[in-house]
């Protein structure tokens, strides 16, 4: 079949929407019929060439919402028609790692999904008989993709795709943190550090879970009013006396929780910093450069502090995201205000100047 797709074709190149091939779903997949994706900064991350295990040409994209198209054999958790999230990190149930129950961190298919493969090994994407590469596994900058059954969470098929894609990444990494990584406590204080997407899911993560204080702390005054939306009591100018202050408002001791969503180490040390004397829990998330490091004072560690850190918010997806979906639904997660931009698959190359500038939260494609 043929569809139209983003190709990431060069580093540093726009991405050049085309017809590309599909194929159908093999033994596991399903083919997914992809209604709206959201622009995340790993696709730009990808797209400039700064990763240093992207690839291409691939169809990159991996924030989508759809619905299920076609179901190949030994499929048994889902059916046509049914509404799925895309998850870039699978939940199969059944590795070690899933049965252990301490992390999200599914090693199903992770090889063949980081050299952009299906588990079995190859593509369903082509382009003049060559195979293409996915992209995370997902590769939804395209009207269809096809994926393995474990990598789609059903959802509610009442939701609006437009804006519970962004539970496939962005919005779950912050809410999931607060919620289950971190397991934030009814009034306490809480900072976050960063008002993009990730950090305003901490913020409302918090609030759900009734802390009492939630600092923010960003350098653009527009985020940080728009953070009280979400749940932000204090708004603070990122600067140079940004922990102290954060210490000094919280009785000279630091915040209960604190989370950093910004990928610069320098952020992630005064995270650590800003956590609360004896049980302060620093949880990063934001995603660093190629080989930086993070510097801690061991005292910080000594004295109680306990940094940890979690891809997806520590989320599983297939069990998580349907729970956050009805959350959505029961008007408790204000997901539409992250939506700043609608867009069409042609305009992807704008949702990433968008981004580039900060403007407004997330671009979501949209494609009917
Ligand atoms: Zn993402
Ligand atoms: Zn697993």
């Amino acid at each position: 079949m043929k569809i139209r797709a983003a190709v990431l074709e060069q580093f540093g190149q726009p991405l050049v929407v085309q017809d590309i091939d599909i194929a159908g779903p093999k033994e596991g997949e399903v083919l997914v019929k992809v209604h709206a994706c959201g622009v995340c900064h790993t696709d730009l991350y990808t797209a400039s060439g700064a990763d240093p295990s992207g690839y291409c040409p691939c169809v990159l994209g991996h924030e989508g919402a759809g619905t299920v198209e076609e179901v190949g054999p030994g499929v048994r958790g889902l059916k046509k028609g049914d509404h799925v999230v895309t998850l870039f990190s699978p939940e199969c149930g059944e590795c070690v790692n899933c049965k252990s129950g301490k992390t999200n961190i599914c090693t199903a298919i992770r090889e063949q999904q980081g050299k952009g493969y299906l588990p079995d090994g190859t593509a369903r994407l082509s382009r003049d008989g060559e195979p293409m590469r996915h992209f995370m596994g997902t590769s939804t900058f395209a009207e269809y993709t096809v994926m393995p059954e474990i990598a789609l969470a059903k959802v509610d098929p009442e939701a609006n795709m437009e804006s519970i894609c962004l539970l496939a990444c962005g919005a779950t990494t912050g809410i999931a943190a607060a919620l289950w990584k971190a397991e934030v406590e009814e009034g306490s204080s809480v900072a976050v550090f960063g008002a993009g997407m990730v950090g305003l899911g901490a913020v409302a993560g918090a609030r759900l879970r009734g802390a009492e204080r939630i600092f923010v702390v960003d350098t653009s005054e527009k985020r940080l009013e728009l953070a009280k939306r979400w749940g932000a009591t204090d708004c603070l100018q990122a600067g140079e006396t940004t922990v102290e202050e954060i210490v000094a408002a919280t009785g000279g001791l630091g915040a209960d929780y604190t989370f950093e969503a910004t990928g610069l180490v320098e952020v992630m040390g005064q995270a650590v910093e800003a956590a609360r004397l004896g049980w302060g829990l620093c949880t990063v998330l934001g995603v660093a450069g190629k080989g930086e490091k993070l510097e801690v004072i061991p005292r910080f560690l000594i004295t109680g502090r306990t940094v940890q850190g979690g891809s997806f918010g520590g989320a599983k997806g297939r069990t998580h995201v349907p729970q956050l979906v009805d959350m959505y639904m029961r008007g408790e997660l204000d997901l539409d205000g992250f939506v700043s931009h609608r867009i069409t698959l042609d305009e992807v190359n704008k949702g990433f100047e968008l981004m580039h500038h900060q403007d407004g939260i997330r671009s979501v494609i949209k494609f009917d």
